[in-house]
């Protein structure tokens, strides 16, 4: 159950893959109890103010899966500004909700924020 006072974001679109999810460069590698997360996601809203992210990665190399489908991750965990430089993107309007670029460096996620 998530809890009001977080803000989360949907961390999903990569750059040059849009809704072409499958083909998401997003990569985390297990490693012990964690994963650890490189990668970029573009037109996220409110990244500005949130403390949590929704984020979808690949875990298996698209190379080595049998459907494009599978491989897929989705992980609710802190938004870790040490490991996520948020960009806003500047735009004409909407204004009233920011827009960002993610960078992500060896995020660390524990195994139990895997969804
Ligand atoms: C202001 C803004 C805020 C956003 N906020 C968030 C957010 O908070 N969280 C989040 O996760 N995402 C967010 N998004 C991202 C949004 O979900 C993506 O823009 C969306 O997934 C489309 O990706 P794209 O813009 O790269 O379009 P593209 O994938 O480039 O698609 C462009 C066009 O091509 C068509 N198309 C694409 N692939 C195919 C295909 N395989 N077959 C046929 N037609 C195809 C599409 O229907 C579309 O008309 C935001 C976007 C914007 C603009």
């Amino acid at each position: 159950m998530l809890k009001a006072k977080k803000k989360p974001v949907l961390a999903s679109p990569t750059p040059n893959t849009g809704l072409n999810t499958t083909q998401l460069k997003t990569l985390a590698v297990k490693q012990g109890d964690r994963y650890i997360v490189k990668g970029q996601k573009v037109w996220i809203s409110t990244a500005q103010v949130a403390d949590k992210i929704l984020l979808l990665a690949r875990t298996t190399p698209l190379e080595e899966v049998k459907k494009p489908t599978l491989g897929l991750s989705l992980f609710y965990t802190d938004l870790d500004r040490n490991k996520i430089d948020v960009q806003e993107i500047e735009k004409m309007g909407r204004k009233a909700v920011d827009s960002n670029e993610l960078f992500i460096d060896g995020l660390e996620i524990p195994i139990e924020d895997r969804m």
